[in-house]
């Protein structure tokens, strides 16, 4: 970062493109495209794919808004498929019903967002299977699993879709502030989304229209509407440093988990599932509360963790359930397992730097407020 504030340029400079080729050959795709949030990148992902007034947007409800907003940036319509009550992941068994339902009543999705919560990938070859027999495009929200694998890719490598969106925001597994990543294997859908990246913009003669023949090498063309989705070259020498420790700080993670699980055996929860495809970045550790044997409710729960200053949370509010997406016509019950999910879910502690002794002190404390009273 300080080679950056001494060079020539602190935004539009070449180290976007260094984090941009970095991350390429990290995930295994031909293209990374870096981005001011993976909000943009999701933006960018959905008008790349063509994605507007007219067409439906399907994602998961157990999810940060922003999966399902970009669809409404776009004006299309969005809609939801229920988890898998094992992965908390969108359930596939759910996907193929609600495809053929869809395909019946005309009204097939043009996008689907799989989202990998807590960093554990989706079943994508089952998922990219039904989303080729129906024509529906996939992109796949990884802001929760840079550093995950599927089989034997990295999230990331797009062999399963069209597009993946990571999110380098504070809260996340890498960071840059603020920023986000797209990677795709798609020459067109790369062009597309540079382009998209600033205000639709173009400096390749052979892409403007036939006006450009006697203009100067000042010319531009602007071909359609895009944004300022761009990062800055500040932010992309933090990406490069922080993508070299990465490896490093899902190794601990999976250690951190793994103390989890042991300390909090035999208790009345569920612990992470993990699907045998899958190697999570295990961004976040969930549990779920098995409420029906303990005297204590989920919130009481959740507020004596934290009145013990342990810095728990919840993710997420079923995404349909927000007062904006009822104002869309959803309504409490269109999604039961999610609901039922939101009523036992509690993320723990789980970053790097947390040490054994905190981690001990939280599996205590969860100990003592489940025990019998
Ligand atoms: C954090 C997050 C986003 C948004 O990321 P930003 O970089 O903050 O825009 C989108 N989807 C999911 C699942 C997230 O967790």
């Amino acid at each position: 970062m300080v080679d950056v504030l001494r060079s020539d340029f602190i935004t539009q400079g070449p180290a976007i493109q260094a984090f941009e080729d970095a991350f390429a050959t990290y995930t295994g795709a031909k293209y990374a495209v870096a981005v001011s949030s993976a909000t943009a990148g999701l933006h960018l992902a959905c008008l790349a794919s063509s994605l507007s007034s007219g067409d439906t947007m399907w994602t998961s409800p157990i999810t940060f808004v922003a999966s399902a907003n970009c669809g409404r940036y776009c004006n299309a319509e969005v809609d939801f498929v229920d988890i898998d009550p094992c992965t908390y992941n969108l359930s596939v068994n759910e996907l193929e019903k609600k495809l053929r339902h869809a395909k019946e009543k005309n009204t097939l999705p043009k996008v689907l967002i799989p989202v990998h919560l807590s960093g554990q990938p989706c079943e994508m070859e089952a998922i990219h299977t039904l989303a080729k027999e129906y024509g529906v495009h996939i992109i796949e929200d990884a802001s929760h699993a840079i550093g995950a694998s599927y089989q034997s890719n990295k999230v990331g490598a797009c062999q399963f879709s069209d597009m993946t969106v990571f999110s380098f925001h504070p809260v996340k597994i890498i960071t840059t502030a603020e920023g986000g990543m797209i990677t795709t294997n798609s020459k067109e859908l790369y062009d597309k989304l540079i382009r998209l990246r600033t205000h639709g913009i173009t400096r390749d003669p052979k892409l403007m229209t036939e006006s450009a023949q006697n203009e100067g090498s000042w010319y531009y063309q602007q071909l359609e509407l895009g944004f300022n989705y761009r990062i800055t070259d500040l932010q992309a020498a933090l990406g490069c440093s922080q993508l070299k420790r990465l490896d490093e700080f899902v190794t601990t993670r999976h250690q951190l988990a793994k103390r989890y699980n042991t300390g909090l055996a035999n208790l009345p929860v569920t612990l992470p599932f993990q699907h045998h495809d899958t190697y999570s970045a295990y961004h976040l550790y969930i549990i779920r509360l098995q409420t029906e044997s303990l005297t204590l409710t989920h919130k009481d729960v959740f507020e004596g963790l934290r009145a013990n200053g342990i810095g728990v949370n919840l993710h997420y509010i079923p995404v349909h359930t927000q007062p904006y997406y009822q104002s869309l016509g959803f309504k409490q019950g269109d999604f039961p397992n999610a609901e039922h999910y939101y009523q036992e879910a509690i993320s723990l502690p789980l970053y790097p730097d947390l040490s054994v002794a905190e981690q001990d002190r939280v599996i205590n404390v969860l100990r003592s407020l489940l025990k019998p009273h």
